[in-house]
């Protein structure tokens, strides 16, 4: 049973996976920094986190927090005075590493101003810093990740605190899910998932979308950070994009085949519009909309789509749930789109 963890008014460990992200800018930049939370929380973001170099930051931070909506974790190093602060100033949650906080009473500080505002801590294991023992005893393993993010657990509860959200994180696929499945056998902590340091968006999301996909097939995973080295609205885009195609999320889907020299008409430009038209739509289950290439195999291969489309001998062919709904002619496509409107509209209701 995994634990579930409060943030401001979200749950993680509820029903929901929740998507986090990263502002980039200098948190003196109040105002841009809260437009830009507005604009990402449009596109799906729950949490947000803010790193707080410095004991002056605070002020920064509460003037954001009092303005945005989303649930603001103060990300912090080295500084227990920053911590405490953050926590008396709005933060939601925490992110520290025990390690590099200092003295087992600065940590002890950290975590009674914790426990009295009702505020989680995110610690973790990262390949990126671990500790000089760790890396000793078990290399630059999957179980190092595990081990020092154990440490740093044993630290905390140690405080007698255990509102504790974890994260295990590698800049590779394999090391990151393999840490997250090992941690998850044993301990029942919430896990941010994430692989980290992935790079620019071309190949980053592709990592991310793998590591992060293969923990959530596995059902592990209550909370994640697709870590672009890219804007932070273009990570809650992709992160939203990885939840709906492991069907974590209803969306519009548009199945779409590659087509072949079957096909006799523009099938990337009919399903391109099809998206332009229903993607922005919120069902309540997902909505399958099939545009194929030809008849021979359309019909069957759309079969589990709620409505689509295939091409026949100079018409097209509307079908449902595999069975032909409708024989349209080639310059009459545009009653495809009226039948999806309408189709959904019944959904509605
Ligand atoms: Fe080819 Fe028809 Fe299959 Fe599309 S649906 S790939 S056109 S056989």
């Amino acid at each position: 049973m995994i634990q579930k963890v409060k943030v401001g008014d979200k749950v993680i460990g509820g029903e929901k996976i929740l998507v986090q992200s990263m502002i980039s800018k200098k948190i003196q930049n109040v105002e841009e920094i809260i437009e830009e939370i507005s604009e990402m929380e449009r596109a799906g973001l729950d949490i947000i986190r803010l790193a707080l170099p410095q004991i002056g930051d605070v002020e920064f931070f509460k003037k954001i927090v009092d303005k945005v909506s989303v649930p603001v974790v103060a990300d912090i190093h080295f500084d227990y005075k920053i911590a405490i602060k953050a926590v008396e100033n709005g933060a939601s949650k925490i992110r520290i590493n025990p390690g590099n906080i200092g003295s087992e009473d600065k940590i002890k500080m950290v975590c009674h101003a914790c426990k009295m505002a009702k505020v989680p801590i995110r610690v973790g294991g990262n390949l990126g810093s671990l500790e000089a023992n760790v890396e000793r005893e078990f290399g630059r393993t999957a179980e190092a990740i595990v081990k020092s993010c154990e440490n740093n657990i044993s630290i905390i509860e140690k405080c007698g605190f255990s509102d504790i959200v974890v994260s295990l994180k590698a800049s590779d696929i394999s090391r990151t899910v393999e840490a997250n499945r090992l941690f998850r056998k044993k301990h029942s902590y919430p896990l941010h998932i994430g692989v980290t340091e992935t790079g620019t968006y071309d190949m980053g999301s592709v990592k991310s979308a793998i590591g992060i996909g293969s923990l959530l097939l596995d059902g592990i995973g209550e909370t994640l950070r697709v870590s672009l080295t890219d804007s932070p609205l273009e990570e809650v885009k992709f992160a939203r994009k990885i939840l709906k195609a492991l069907g974590k999320e209803n969306y519009v889907e548009v199945i779409s085949c590659p087509t072949c020299g079957r096909c006799n008409y523009d099938v990337a430009k009919v399903a391109r519009e099809v998206e332009k038209q229903f993607s922005d739509v919120v069902v309540d289950k997902t909505y399958k909309i099939a545009v194929m290439g030809c008849v021979v195999n359309g019909v069957g291969e759309g079969k589990e789509a709620d409505i689509g489309i295939a091409c026949g001998d100079k018409k097209f062919v509307i079908f449902k749930n595999g069975l032909v709904l409708k024989n349209i002619a080639e310059e009459n496509i545009s009653e495809f789109f009226e039948i999806i409107k309408a189709d959904m509209k019944k959904l509605e209701k």
